[in-house]
């Protein structure tokens, strides 16, 4: 987002809440994180060097729930990135309607330089309070392994079996099924259902920018449902064929080269040129701010579902209305991956695994009902979908 994140997500909410007529107390309290910590982890290094390294924990608000979410480790991880990410998982957990209050934190450190044992011993030092306090998730630098590190630790000091507490688990230490593929699943769940309301055909022209985890499996559900993908761009470059891609040939090609760029068949076009081809629907899934003042004028499609996180600034958001232009926000668009980071404390908590085609129908059903939600209420009040999901 352009300028200060947390400050952008502040006006949405005040923007959302005089539009809803939201209780101001209300308000008063989501302006602001319930609780914040500062703490030092120190690490014997393997030099033998004692390094001390900063970490952060947000508990945005607990008013749904226990908190809930990931744990960053970046070089320059800092409170108010924690405070912005958090506030923003307080709104996607009650736009998904899950029993969850909103966090966030993280590690200033880079993992890139640490020895895995380095890493491991800083990990396990986090403190971990328990399913009905505090799950943390994965997040940029922290993954399945690092999640069963903290899930061993706290189950060796409370010296019992506990599951529910962390999320993002391999299947294998008892996590679930569609982890990975959740944010994916979900939006395309919401885009089927957005385009049947806007009375879109079958076969509707799809660019995609971000061929990663999120966009490449959204990619690949709209694809096998009949729409039909005319532009795809990683970070290396991008490809475009006005007759549709065929994404399966595609799949197998990326998983040899890594990238989209150079696919037969296709015209290349550059990382950005994507978000202006000529489609119905544009899918930003790769980094925020990419639609801003200087290229949303320039944009074809009819309505863009919002996989990044934050990827339309505020001044370009106003263009692309001018315009016509449907936005699906955010935070019902990527909450897939919130949704089942929820069914894991569940199943956690019950001790019951559920196979892919369960988690997959149970996040289905929730993230209809939270687009019917947030439908229903654009509609009734007149106002964005933002400002709907929001309110
Ligand atoms: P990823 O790292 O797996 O994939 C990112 C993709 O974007 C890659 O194809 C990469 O090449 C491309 N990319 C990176 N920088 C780019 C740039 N400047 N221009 C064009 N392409 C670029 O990440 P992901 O997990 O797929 O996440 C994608 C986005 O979705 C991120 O904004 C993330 O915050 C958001 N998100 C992810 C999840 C999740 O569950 N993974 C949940 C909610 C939101």
């Amino acid at each position: 987002m352009s300028g200060n994140p947390f400050e952008t997500s502040l006006k949405t909410l005040h923007e959302a809440a005089a539009l809803g007529h939201i209780n101001s107390e209300v308000i008063r309290l989501l302006e602001q994180p319930q609780r914040q910590f500062e703490f030092t982890i120190p690490v014997r290094m393997d030099d033998g060097r004692l390094e001390i390294f900063t970490a952060y924990r947000v508990h945005y608000c607990d008013a749904l729930g226990q908190i809930k979410n990931g744990v960053r480790v970046v070089p320059d991880m800092d409170m108010d990135t924690a405070k912005a990410l958090g506030f923003w998982m307080t709104i996607k957990h009650a736009v998904g309607g899950i029993p969850a209050g909103g966090g966030k934190g993280g590690i200033k450190a880079d993992p890139s330089k640490m020895s895995r044992r380095e890493y491991e011993a800083l990990i396990r030092e986090l403190p971990m309070k328990g399913a009905w306090v505090d799950v943390p998730g994965a997040d940029i630098g922290t993954h399945g392994r690092t999640q069963a590190w903290m899930l061993d630790e706290l189950e060796e000091i409370q010296g019992f079996h506990s599951p529910a507490a962390i999320n993002d688990k391999p299947v294998e230490a008892n996590g679930t099924e569609l982890s990975r593929e959740a944010t994916g699943t979900g939006c395309y769940f919401v885009t089927r259902e957005i385009t049947k309301a806007m009375g879109m055909e079958k076969g509707a022209r799809v660019a995609v920018q971000g061929y990663g985890n999120v966009g490449r499996v959204a990619t690949e559900l709209l694809y096998k449902d009949g729409y039909k993908i005319v532009a795809i761009s990683d970070i290396f470059g991008g490809i475009a064929n006005p007759d549709g891609i065929d994404v399966v040939a595609l799949g197998e090609y990326v998983d040899k080269t890594h990238s989209v760029k150079g696919f037969p068949g296709c015209t290349e076009i550059s990382t950005s040129e994507v978000l202006e081809a000529e489609c119905d629907i544009l899918i930003p899934a790769a980094v925020q701010s990419v639609l801003h003042e200087g290229n949303a004028a320039r944009v074809q499609a009819k309505l863009i579902m919002e996989c990044a996180n934050g990827p339309t600034t505020p001044e370009a958001e106003q263009i692309l209305y001018a315009k016509g232009v449907t936005i699906m926000p955010d935070v019902l668009t990527n909450c897939g991956s919130a949704i089942v980071c929820s069914f894991e404390r569940t199943q956690g908590l019950t001790d019951q695994y559920w196979d892919k085609e369960t988690v997959q129908a149970k996040l289905e059903e929730r993230i209809v009902k939270s687009f019917h939600e947030t439908y229903d209420t654009a509609k009734e009040l007149n106002v964005s979908y933002r400002d709907a999901a929001w309110i």
